[in-house]
C-alpha cells in the first residue's frame, strides 16, 4: 500500500512536469501492456486475499487517475488549436527547388572553360576612374563612348561606373609581368534603355593573353576552342574586321547559328552566323601605358556579353526576361 501511495505521487509529479510531446511515451510507460500499473495488477496473484483486494482497488484508482489526466490533456490540446479551421482536403504546398539563374549558369560555364584552357580569374572595381576605363585603354577624350549619354559618371569626380570589364586588363598588367592569361568576369553599366537586347546593367567576361610571340592564330585557336566547348563541337567560327581603340587589328567573332546550324533562320537573319564577341591583338599603345616592352611582347584580348551567351544557349529571345524574376520563365529555362 505504501508503495502504491509513493508511486502515485511520483507518477502525478512526473505527469505534471512533462511536456506534451512526452505524453505518448509516459502513457506507454504507465498504462502500456508492460507498463507500471499493469505489472502491479499482474503481480497481485501471490498476495494474500485481503491485501490483494485493497491493493487492487488502489491500483485501479491510480490507473483511472492517469487515464483521466491523458484524457484532459487531449481535450486541452484540441481546444488550443480549434480556433483555426483546417481543410485537410487542400493539396499540399510544394517547395520549388532552387536553381542557378541562367546568367550565373552561363558565366560559370564560361569561367570553367577558360580555366581548363589555362586562364586564371581577375576581378576589378565596378567604380572606376576615367584613367582605367578610358585613357589607358587608348580611348581618346573625344571618343563617343565617353559621352555623358553612355556613361554613368559619379558627380563632381573623375569616377564612373565601368562601362566594360576592360579596365581589369590595365590593372592586371600594372601588377604583373607577362606571361599573362586571365579572364575578368563582372558587372558593367551603361546608360542604355531597357529593351529586348539592352540593359543598363549587364555582365561581361574580359580576356587577356600576353606573352612573347602571341599571334592572331593563337586568338583564333583559343576562342574557337572556347566556342566549341560552349555551343557544341559542331560550332564553326568566323572572324571579321572591326575596330576597338585598345586592339589592333580588331575583330568580331561569329559562330555558326546555334538555332539553325548555319542554314539560316530568323534569329541569324538568314545569314547562318551570329556575332558573339569582340576581340583583337592588344594595341601596342596600351602596352606603353603599363610599361611593357612592345618589341618583346604581344597579346590578344576579347570581351563578351554573358547575357548574350545565356540567351543563345538557353534559347531566350528577350533580355528583359533575365531580370524580371518571373517564376514561370525561370522554371522553364532551368531544368
Ligand atoms: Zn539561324
Amino acid at each position: 500500500m505504501r508503495d502504491i501511495k509513493d508511486l502515485r505521487e511520483e507518477i502525478l509529479i512526473s505527469l505534471k512536469n512533462a511536456s506534451s510531446n512526452e505524453y505518448e511515451a509516459l502513457k506507454i510507460k504507465y498504462l502500456g501492456r508492460k507498463g507500471v500499473i499493469t505489472s502491479i495488477l499482474r503481480g497481485l496473484k501471490g498476495v494474500p486475499k485481503e491485501e490483494r483486494k485493497i491493493i487492487g482497488m488502489e491500483a485501479n484508482k491510480l490507473k483511472k487517475e492517469i487515464e483521466e489526466f491523458f484524457k484532459q490533456h487531449k481535450v486541452e490540446r484540441a481546444k488550443s488549436s480549434s480556433g483555426k479551421f483546417r481543410d485537410y482536403t487542400l493539396p499540399g504546398r510544394k517547395n520549388l527547388p532552387g536553381a542557378v539563374h541562367p546568367v550565373s549558369r552561363a558565366l560559370d560555364e564560361i569561367i570553367n572553360i577558360f580555366m581548363r584552357l589555362g586562364f586564371s580569374i581577375e576581378y576589378g572595381p565596378e567604380i572606376e576612374s576615367d584613367y582605367y576605363n578610358f585613357e589607358a585603354l587608348n580611348i581618346p577624350k573625344h571618343h563617343p563612348s565617353r559621352d555623358m549619354q553612355d556613361t554613368f559618371y559619379i558627380a563632381e569626380s573623375d569616377k564612373l561606373l565601368r562601362t566594360h570589364t576592360s579596365p581589369v586588363q590595365i590593372r592586371t598588367m600594372e601588377r604583373q609581368k607577362p606571361p599573362i592569361r586571365v579572364i575578368a568576369p563582372g558587372r558593367c553599366y551603361r546608360k542604355d534603355e531597357i529593351d529586348p537586347s539592352h540593359s543598363p546593367v549587364f555582365h561581361q567576361v574580359e580576356g587577356l593573353y600576353v606573352d612573347e610571340n602571341v599571334t592572331f592564330a593563337d586568338l583564333k585557336g583559343i576562342l574557337s576552342a572556347f566556342a566549341g566547348d560552349f555551343f557544341g563541337p559542331d560550332t564553326k567560327t568566323r572572324f571579321t574586321p572591326s575596330f576597338f581603340p585598345f586592339t589592333e587589328p580588331s575583330s568580331e567573332m561569329y559562330v555558326s547559328c546555334v538555332f539553325c546550324g548555319g542554314k539560316g533562320c530568323n534569329v541569324c537573319q538568314y545569314t547562318g552566323w551570329l556575332e558573339v564577341l569582340g576581340c583583337g591583338l592588344v594595341n601596342p599603345k596600351v602596352f606603353e601605358y603599363v610599361g611593357y616592352d612592345t618589341e618583346k611582347y604581344s597579346g590578344f584580348a576579347f570581351g563578351l556579353g554573358v547575357e548574350r551567351f545565356a540567351m543563345l544557349k538557353y534559347g531566350i529571345d528577350d533580355m528583359r526576361l533575365l531580370y524580371e524574376n518571373n517564376i514561370e520563365f525561370l522554371k522553364g529555362v532551368i531544368k
